[in-house]
């Protein structure tokens, strides 16, 4: 008989200490929206590229918040960085340039990284000045992640990279990529050894960068083509041939955040605001009704991986569950916002329910691709509860 292990990690109730901090972040998020510095955007962690943003949170110490003090972090915890970025999502904000650096960057230059490259990159992580990309998909494997192709030779002093990485997201702009590249070649009876993660500085000779435009049009992904690069051996993350160890553990991080469940959230507050003082039929109202309680309890199952990665836990599972059906849940809320109002999507509106609609419409296909697949987390999940 399969006993079923617990899903999600017990709940999280926050501190009180955090009702201070959030006030202290809407009070900010207001005053950036008097002086219209930046329009809510629906996928804004994606798509909302804005350095001088990253810079302020920097500025404020709402960014490396769980990275020691002794590294420029703020050594504050991960429940308090969710209450800030939970705030930052649901106002839209663009937080897309410090986004994956302060999210996985960080924590795992903490567990993996050399006294070295935690001085060279955390400081300026923390500060929202430096810049990361993942560099993991290649144009062969995507859900197959250990089949990766890009390989590294040992040469004398480091590493000498060949290969090419696809939709890697905002490379053209970030300052170095997390690489997984093959070490050794490739072992059919253990395909997951003999890989590597290698810290590739997006500056040094032989990387090019080619865009590849979103359905919208604009410029988030790129292709990254390495042609014999030189990595030194200070740039090597963690261990040779761990790569794939450390790329799994970093996916609680990237797989369970507000983010997952919230990139269309400010196109819901815009479909409110168009609709308030309106009477509701009964329908409409539980369909609204109906989001509000699968947000809550997605925050709460959230709040809960976020609380075990507080705990030095790595909740893999749980995180596949709380991505799985959060990033299914951002799609229902256009569906419901559709219905609820009948107004066609615009892209080319300055800001509005009609900008957000279309900006979340026409990036909803990537929300269960991006971060593994769906079918890829029932995968895990299915594997987690002994069922295959
Ligand atoms: C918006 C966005 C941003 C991204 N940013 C980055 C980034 O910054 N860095 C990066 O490295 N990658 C990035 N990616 C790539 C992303 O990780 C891959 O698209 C994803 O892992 C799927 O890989 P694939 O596109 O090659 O699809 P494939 O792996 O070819 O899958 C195609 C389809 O087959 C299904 N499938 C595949 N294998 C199985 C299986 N074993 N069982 C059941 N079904 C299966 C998949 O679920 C999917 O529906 C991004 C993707 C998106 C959409």
């Amino acid at each position: 008989m399969v006993t079923l292990p617990e899903l999600v990690p017990p709940p999280v109730v926050l501190p009180d200490r955090v009702g201070a901090l959030r006030a202290e972040v809407r009070a900010f998020l207001a005053e950036e929206r008097a002086a219209d510095a930046w329009r809510p955007r629906a996928d804004a962690w994606l798509s909302g590229w804005d350095e001088r943003f990253s810079k302020e949170l920097g500025r404020r110490g709402w960014l490396g918040m769980a990275i020691p003090t002794e590294y420029g972090g703020h050594a504050r915890g991960a429940l308090e960085r969710y209450v800030v970025t939970e705030e930052l999502l649901a106002a839209g904000a663009p937080v897309a340039a410090h986004w994956i650096a302060d999210r996985q960057i960080g924590p795992s230059l903490m567990r993996f990284g050399t006294e070295e490259q935690r001085q060279r990159f955390l400081p300026g992580i923390a500060a929202g000045e430096v810049y990361f990309g993942i560099g993991m998909s290649e144009p062969d494997s995507g859900s197959d992640l250990a089949s990766v192709r890009s390989k590294a030779d040992r040469v004398d002093g480091g590493w000498e990279l060949t290969g090419t990485k696809v939709w890697t997201s905002g490379a053209h702009h970030a300052h170095a990529l997390f690489s997984l590249v093959r070490t050794s070649p490739r072992d059919d009876a253990n395909q997951h050894a003999g890989l590597s993660q290698l810290i590739v500085e997006l500056d040094s000779p032989g990387v090019t960068i080619r865009p590849i435009p979103l359905l919208t049009g604009a410029h988030h992904f790129n292709e990254v083509v390495f042609d014999k690069v030189f990595v030194p051996d200070a740039m090597v993350l963690g261990e040779i041939g761990q790569g794939w160890h450390q790329v799994t553990s970093e996916l609680a991080f990237e797989r369970s955040g507000p983010e997952r469940y919230l990139s269309t959230f400010p196109l819901l507050v815009a479909l409110l605001g168009e609709i308030s003082g309106q009477e509701l039929d009964a329908g409409r109202r539980r369909d609204l009704g109906g989001l509000v309680a699968r947000y809550w309890t997605l925050r709460r199952m959230s709040l809960a991986v976020a609380g075990a990665l507080e705990a030095g836990e790595a909740p893999e599972l749980a995180a596949a569950v709380v991505k799985d059906l959060g990033t299914r849940f951002e799609i229902e809320v256009i569906d419901v916002c559709r219905l609820l109002l009948s107004v066609p999507p615009d892209p080319g509106a300055e800001a509005g329910f009609a900008r957000l609609l279309a900006d979340a419409v026409l990036h909803a296909p990537g929300f269960t691709l991006r971060g593994g697949t769906n079918e890829i987390l029932r995968g895990i999940v299915a594997r987690g509860l002994g069922l295959r």
